[in-house]
């Protein structure tokens, strides 16, 4: 087994005091390949925003070693706003900032690094196009062209494939699988479970308290899948139950 790199001990993190996740406890060894998996609503996007420091633990402790400059990551699709008025290249070269400031010279290496970034995911000669006018797929290879330039230690994934046509999935997943290769520790958020099996070999199951964490045969059970479905139910309850009164 390998070092451990980020530990959660307790960690409940809230919005506005209310939390959505509870008290997880566990560790992402460095070099792994983690999926975090778990119904809509579960915490997954909190807990990976809580991983790299965008957002404070309510209660227990995140501890690593780890600069912010470390963390490669891709937010999911709704969060990202398509219409800036940016070209692919740029938008690439932009995952060079943790290394130039964001307002030092960009070196003619970084545009090499770009360019073969570019050609990594397979958009040579779409430099010049506006990040607007590529379709889901396209510019999530955009996305990934920028965190190969970024370098990270640590790359962490929000629904990388949602939406996205297969090709591009697989092309991206064999990206995944270098960083992997690479000695990277990878978690990424994923809700079609088949790729969970296929890819990662650790996954993090979640319902807003964790339901299991390590080897993805063991986790993901029926029996744990089971439990994850009946605790998303109970909170769809739950929100029914504080509509006014007829
Ligand atoms: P998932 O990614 O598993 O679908 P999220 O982490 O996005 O789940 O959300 C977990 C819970 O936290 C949900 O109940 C959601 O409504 C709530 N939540 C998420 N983001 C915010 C926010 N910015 N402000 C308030 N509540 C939020
Ligand atoms: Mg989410």
């Amino acid at each position: 087994m390998s070092d451990p790199l980020i530990r959660l001990d307790n960690l409940t993190v809230a919005y506005e005091r209310h939390p959505a996740v509870h008290h997880v406890s566990g560790t992402i060894y460095s070099g792994s390949l983690t999926a975090i998996a778990g119904p809509n609503g579960a915490g997954k996007s909190t807990l990976l925003k809580a991983i790299m420091g965008e957002l404070r633990p309510a209660e227990g402790r995140i501890s690593h070693q780890l600069k912010r400059t470390d963390f490669g990551y891709l937010p999911q699709a709704a969060e990202i706003n398509r219409r800036f008025p940016i070209c692919v290249f740029d938008a690439v070269l932009f995952g060079a900032w943790p290394n130039s400031g964001a307002f030092g010279r960009v070196s003619s290496e970084d545009t090499d690094k770009a360019r073969a970034a570019l050609s990594a995911v397979g958009l040579q000669g779409f430099e010049k196009r506006h990040i607007g006018s590529l379709s889901a797929g396209q510019f999530q290879r955009v996305l990934f062209a920028r965190l190969l330039l970024q370098d990270a230690k640590v790359i962490l994934l929000d629904e990388p494939f949602n939406a996205i046509d297969a090709r591009t999935t697989r092309d991206l997943l064999e990206i995944v699988a270098r960083w992997h290769g690479d000695g990277r520790t990878v978690v990424a958020v994923l809700h079609d479970f088949d790729q969970v099996r296929a890819h990662f070999p650790e996954t993090l199951l979640i319902a807003r308290t964790l339901i299991g964490w390590g080897p993805t045969g063991d986790v993901m059970s029926p029996a744990n899948l089971l439990k994850a479905r009946a605790m998303a139910e109970r909170w769809d309850e739950d929100a029914q139950a504080c509509e006014p009164a007829a």
